[in-house]
């Protein structure tokens, strides 16, 4: 139905916010019109924001909801701990398990204000089925893999060629499924350099050619990812993409911390996209050289990564970090990535409607903020109180595409309640069946 969203502080692209404005929306999801005190048509439905500010919903680039198993219990264990023993493994979980972690996940992100999201691991139909029950954007891909990941993190490469066979079969299974959704689309998602062979990448490559699909990677996540490379390839995993032919516009690739000078030019100079995940690469007591990415040519855009999946933490971390990492720099500030989390997310991202933007023409993909919290006043440009000071914890309504898909802190298709008890009693199952 046609929306009239009355009195909201619109804070979007580059202007600053714009109090007691009303958006209207038609039956399509789109943006008509967009101004103080517009006149009210007998059809429209009426929101009262109440002052609120109104945001365009976020673009979180990369995640692996399933990873909710593992949340709180393993972040304080080092680098990786998906491979120590003790830890539910990601092979274990089943299609049913798959979706009762990214179901979890899924509501997370789109109660934290993403309206479009990234999200890649096994069992792919299930994500795929995750995102399509709640009603959010959501570009899903097969993790691709050929190496024995016991074997990996002893140091060890050895090819697994069914694993290799069966993920890439589920990777194609999902793209041939889900391709022409109105909001599920489709990427490659080969794991990353080291846990992946030539001869995977090659065939990822290939099909992205064939398809016009983009590739979402991981890439030098941690400095023995580039040893290994260097060991196997003879190459650091920068070059390695180069040489495939795979550093482009249509490269997504997560993390990028561990590159050299050559690589980040190599990158940058390719247009190629950075998923940022300050968060998580704070978490294990790193930083991405973004300055230097950003400088080079590189697009960057941000991601939680299965952390928290809070935006707002996201870019206050992007800021941080990158103040951290290139000593008390401030070349960036709230509204550059506050166009990170938005914008350039949603320009990245090839195969959906998001603009990350809210203007007349856009589809209605939008956020409000609960108007009484005290940490969001005074607001005065917008972008530095969002930015700096603002939580995933203030999004009180989501809306894609005109649909209202979260009202009051609450998913409209989903029961809140059922998502929960499912995921904490899968959770429960796993980490038994790790201890005992
Ligand atoms: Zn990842």
């Amino acid at each position: 139905m046609a929306f009239h969203l009355r009195d909201v502080t619109l804070l979007t692209s580059d202007s600053p916010a714009q109090t007691s404005t009303d958006i209207r929306i038609d039956d399509a999801g789109t943006i008509t019109e967009i101004g103080r005190a517009l006149p009210r048509h007998d059809t429209d439905g009426v929101v009262d924001a109440k002052g609120a500010l109104c945001l365009p919903g976020f673009v979180n680039t990369h995640n692996h909801s399933p990873l909710m198993i593992v949340r709180g219990m393993v972040e304080d264990k080092g680098f990786a701990p998906a491979y120590i023993p003790g830890v539910p493994q990601g092979h274990w979980l089943s299609e049913d398990d798959t979706l009762a972690l990214a179901r979890l996940g899924v509501m997370e992100m789109l109660c934290a204000g993403a309206t479009t999201i990234v999200d890649y691991y096994r069992c792919p139909e299930a994500l795929a089925q995750a995102a399509d029950e709640f009603g959010l954007r959501a570009m899903i891909g097969g993790r691709v893999m050929d190496m024995d990941t016991a074997a990996l993190a002893e140091g060890r490469f050895e090819r697994d060629t069914t694993l290799g066979v069966e993920t890439l079969r589920a990777a194609l299974d999902v793209i041939e499924k889900w391709d022409g959704h109105d909001r599920i689309s489709t990427i490659l998602a080969p794991h990353a350099p080291d846990s992946c062979s030539r001869d995977i990448f090659t065939e990822m490559r290939n099909i992205a050619a064939k398809t016009g699909k983009q590739v979402h990677t991981h890439l030098s996540q941690s400095q023995w990812e580039v040893d290994q490379l260097i060991a196997r390839e003879g190459m650091t995993p920068t070059e390695f993409l180069d040489d495939l032919g795979l550093l482009s516009p249509d490269l997504i690739a997560a993390h990028c911390i561990f590159m050299s000078d050559s690589d980040i030019s190599r990158f940058g100079q390719a247009n190629a996209v950075v998923a940022h995940a300050p968060i998580g690469n704070a978490s294990f007591g790193a930083a991405a050289p973004i300055k230097s990415l950003k400088e080079a040519g590189a697009r960057i855009t941000l991601c939680t990564d299965t952390k928290s999946a809070d935006m707002f933490e996201a870019m206050r971390m992007s800021l941080a970090t990158a103040r951290w990492r290139a000593g008390m720099s401030f070349d960036f500030n709230a509204r550059e990535v506050f166009g990170w989390a938005t914008t350039a997310g949603a320009e990245a991202l090839k195969g959906h409607a998001a603009t990350g933007m809210l203007r007349v023409g856009d589809p209605a993909d939008l956020i409000l903020l609960d108007p009484l919290a005290p940490n969001l006043h005074p607001v005065l440009d917008g972008f530095g109180i969002v930015a700096h000071s603002g939580s995933a914890a203030n999004v009180t309504d989501v809306m894609v595409q005109g649909e209202w898909l979260i009202r009051d802190r609450r998913p409209t298709r989903v029961n809140m309640e059922d998502v929960i008890t499912e995921a904490h009693t899968t959770a429960q199952k796993l980490w038994a069946r790790a201890a005992s």
